[in-house]
């Protein structure tokens, strides 16, 4: 019988659960991609993503053809590639990873469950992160976790003798893919998809980049270097966290006590990962429905010339605009500014956080459903059980990129701004000669007011009593992050990542 391996987003051949059991079967392979119009087309993804993700089954496709396979990709829904293949061929097995997404994924996923079983065959997934699916209690998660984390990594098999001859709807021509049209933009300078790529930058990471971690983790620019920057990779599954996992630890056991306070903090980070995701898994809806809806009462009536100054990168405070106008050239950007730049536009400017959340989607690279909406509705003040954090961007500027190299980087027409006005360019006598808007709304008023209103609400009885029901559902228990070292200065590498 056939055996086919749906990829989605575990773009890999090593350590891969599905592609190994239907390899060990003995029987014919049929790797597949397809590219989803009901999951690609007027949802949150956008282009940039499509890319990396054609990257990643380039190479994909180079790993398989050396193990004697071949990789076929279709363009189309899931049931109609699945008729096409049982056509052909009768009956198979449908091997792939849990996805842990949005509901569209979700529903998407019921609706091949449903047609598999419609015609009694049978679609075995398998565990992708550590994240359980139907999870009785938070309290079991960390033990559940520690169970997947610690299985042994799966190798990538000598043979995977693949079918030969496939339905026409599936093709190894990755042509067929460009037949497909996904809106949002492409990156001309992002990070390049794909498991060579991916297990390359973890390597780099491990030798020395990890070095400053905990130094460098807030600041714009170092941070790009620093961090581990394997969040597409991640995302995209060209790494298992697992081997990220297994791999950091075996590095913790021989470096010094100075090295290992830095990958503490990676790792609890990567612990992070799958806790956030958890989240997505338990309640889909985290996507469209704010935890706590006391919150909902209190934002303004959309203002969508404000939502495109801001998206644009034009709202004449610079950090905000440097950051977003980064996130549209790299696709990526550090965490402080990416909780910097909710801030701004869901508590600063008080907007409501879904359309924000799916045009961050869209450029961020590494977007990650359930770390995505997660982080979006907690630097949005929007869960009730964690603290409501309202940054002053100038105040972030002056801290973290005090000469201003970051905003100089990304904002060219601040470039000679002296560093003295860097961070507040309308105390500039000339002001007017920079061709720079002025400040959409003063920073700490508008912070003072939304500060107010914000911890009013989550003072409210009725705040206070869905905080706790989402407390018990999806609240952290063990991971606590780890006390950081106190800042020294960092060694500064020459590798730039962005
Ligand atoms: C509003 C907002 C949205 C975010 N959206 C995403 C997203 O879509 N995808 C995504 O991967 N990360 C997201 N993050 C978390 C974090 O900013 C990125 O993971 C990190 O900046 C990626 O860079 P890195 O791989 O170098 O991270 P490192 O610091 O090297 O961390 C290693 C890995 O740990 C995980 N991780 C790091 N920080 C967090 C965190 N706070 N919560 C959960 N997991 C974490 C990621 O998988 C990351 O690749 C978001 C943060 C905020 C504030």
């Amino acid at each position: 019988m056939l055996h086919v391996v749906w990829f989605k987003r575990d773009l890999r051949l090593y350590d891969h659960a599905p592609l190994q059991e239907a390899v060990q079967s003995g029987e014919p392979i049929l790797p597949i991609y397809v590219a989803e119009p009901s999951i690609w087309q007027g949802q949150e993804l956008s282009a940039r993503h499509y890319q990396f993700v054609k990257e990643s089954l380039a190479d994909l496709q180079v790993s398989l053809q050396k193990k004697g396979g071949e990789l076929y990709v279709a363009v189309g829904e899931m049931e109609e590639v699945l008729s096409s293949i049982y056509e052909k061929y009768g009956a198979f097995t449908l091997h792939a990873h849990e996805e842990n997404g949005t509901p569209h994924t979700f529903d998407r996923d019921k609706r091949v469950h449903r047609w598999m079983k419609e015609k009694g065959l049978l679609f075995k997934e398998k565990q992708h992160f550590g994240v359980v699916r139907r999870l009785k209690s938070r309290d079991d998660f960390a033990e559940h976790w520690e169970n997947f984390i610690r299985q042994p990594l799966i190798p990538v098999a000598e043979d995977i003798p693949c079918v030969e001859e496939v339905p026409s709807l599936l093709t190894p021509n990755f042509e067929k893919l460009e037949e497909f049209y996904v809106g949002g933009t492409r990156l001309d300078r992002g990070q390049t998809g794909g498991e060579r790529h991916a297990h390359r930058t973890f390597s780099e990471f491990l030798d020395r980049r990890f070095e400053s971690y905990n130094f460098h983790i807030s600041k714009p620019l170092a941070s790009s270097v620093s961090c581990s920057r394997l969040s597409p990779y991640l995302a995209w599954g060209n790494i298992s966290i697992r081997y990220v996992t297994q791999k950091t630890e075996e590095k913790m056991r021989e470096c010094s006590p100075k090295e290992r306070k830095h990958l503490q903090g990676f790792m609890s980070r990567i612990h992070w990962h799958c806790h956030f995701i958890q989240r997505i898994e338990d309640d889909p809806d985290i996507s469209r429905q704010t935890l706590n809806p006391a919150f909902d009462e209190v934002r303004k009536e959309w203002d969508e010339q404000a939502f495109r100054r801001w998206y644009e990168g034009k709202t004449g405070i610079p950090m905000i605009d440097a950051s977003m106008r980064a996130l549209h050239e790299t696709g990526w950007i550090n965490f402080r500014s990416r909780a910097m730049v909710v801030s701004f536009i869901c508590n600063t400017l008080m907007l409501d956080w879904r359309k924000p959340a799916d045009a961050l989607a869209g450029l961020f690279l590494d977007y990650e459903p359930g770390i995505h909406y997660s982080q979006m509705q907690m630097q949005s003040g929007s869960t009730g059980f964690n603290t409501i954090r309202i940054y002053n961007p100038i105040k972030q500027g002056i801290e973290h990129d005090p000469d201003g190299a970051f905003i100089r980087k990304f904002i060219p027409e601040l470039r000679d701004v002296p560093p003295l006005f860097i961070h507040e360019p309308w105390k500039l006598s000339d002001f007017d000669a920079l061709s720079y808007p002025e400040p959409i709304v003063d920073v700490p008023s508008a912070n003072k007011r939304a500060r107010d209103i914000l911890w009013a609400v989550k003072g409210s009885k009725k705040a206070k009593a869905s905080a706790e029901k989402q407390l018990e559902k999806h609240g952290s228990r063990k991971w606590k992050p780890k006390k950081k070292p106190e800042p020294e200065e960092g060694e500064q590498l020459t590798l730039n990542l962005f």
